[in-house]
């Protein structure tokens, strides 16, 4: 028996296979909202899809979002590959979501971040004119690029994440960040990325979104938490930062300090050790 559940909408003609992923991470549920109301909206008629194949997975993490945990055994999104002898929960999951990115074109995969007030922003791992396209129908400022870059030179982390999956299969894949978990416009924008991503690859009528304009940020490298210590400040993602700024402190007290002026990435003020902390970019 299958763990996930997945709904397939095929239109009467050929076009793209898009699948939409939603909480792969068991606590960000903008996603699983938005693709809740786009099926209610699709099955009375409301949505039309003309071209294309759409498969979409509302819980990627069925036992994490009943919990309203991020995962049950590990992080699905850092095991988002084929295991031949699967040993936790998330690589079962894996196993099955796997399949369905190998077959779709393009898979957007919903997530929501755990601050009040944190800024959506997309990821562009692998660019090209496919992500392209589905970023530009994002009502998003920020796009952040280089992760798979950080992860080959620093080796501590292996990176089986959506997009890594979509890329080894030849296939494309964009992480949307949609804000705040609970906060309505969460969902709100990732109902909007949803029909925007349908009409920008044609498979309904609807209206062309507006694009609005896009700051590219690329990674540059991570900081893993290797002791206790805590952060300087309740950083919030993409804040910036200045050359020499002391962004974190060790009990034993060694510091961290900025190596140049940037933006501070995706600080986790609870990083559990060996875990990233917080990540360095610059704009592009
Ligand atoms: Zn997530």
């Amino acid at each position: 028996m299958s763990l996930i559940t997945k709904y397939e909408f095929e239109a009467p003609e050929e076009g793209i296979k898009l699948l939409i992923l939603a909480a792969v991470h068991g606590n960000e549920t903008a996603g699983t909202k938005a693709c809740n109301r786009l099926m209610a909206e699709l099955n009375s008629g409301m949505v039309t899809l003309k071209k294309g194949f759409l498969t979409i997975v509302p819980v990627c993490n069925p036992e994490a979002y009943r919990k309203d945990v991020r995962c049950v055994e590990e992080n699905l999104n850092r095991v988002m590959t084929f295991h031949e002898n699967p040993q936790t929960y998330e690589q079962r999951l894996a196993n099955e979501i796997c399949p369905l990115i190998k077959r779709s074109r393009v898979t957007l995969d919903l997530h929501s971040t755990h601050c009040p007030g944190d800024v959506p922003f997309a990821f562009c791992d692998y660019p090209d004119k496919y992500n392209q396209t589905l970023i530009n129908a994002l009502d998003v400022e920020y796009v952040l690029e280089g992760w798979p870059e950080i992860y080959g030179r620093q080796q501590q982390i292996t990176d089986y994440s959506t997009e890594h999956c979509a890329h080894v299969y030849g296939k494309t894949a964009t992480t949307l960040e949609c804000g705040y978990h609970k906060a309505p416009e969460a969902a709100e924008l990732a109902y909007r990325a949803i029909v925007g991503t349908l009409a920008a690859f044609g498979m309904t009528d609807g209206e062309l979104p507006f694009s609005c304009r896009k700051q590219r940020i690329r990674m540059d490298s991570f900081v893993i938490k290797e002791r206790e210590g805590k952060l300087c400040r309740a950083y919030k993602h993409l804040d910036k930062i200045s050359k020499g700024e002391r962004l974190a402190v060790y009990d034993d007290g060694e510091a961290l300090y900025a190596p140049d002026d940037g933006y501070i990435l995706l600080p986790n003020l609870e990083a559990d050790l060996g875990t990233e902390w917080y990540y360095l970019g610059s704009a592009i």
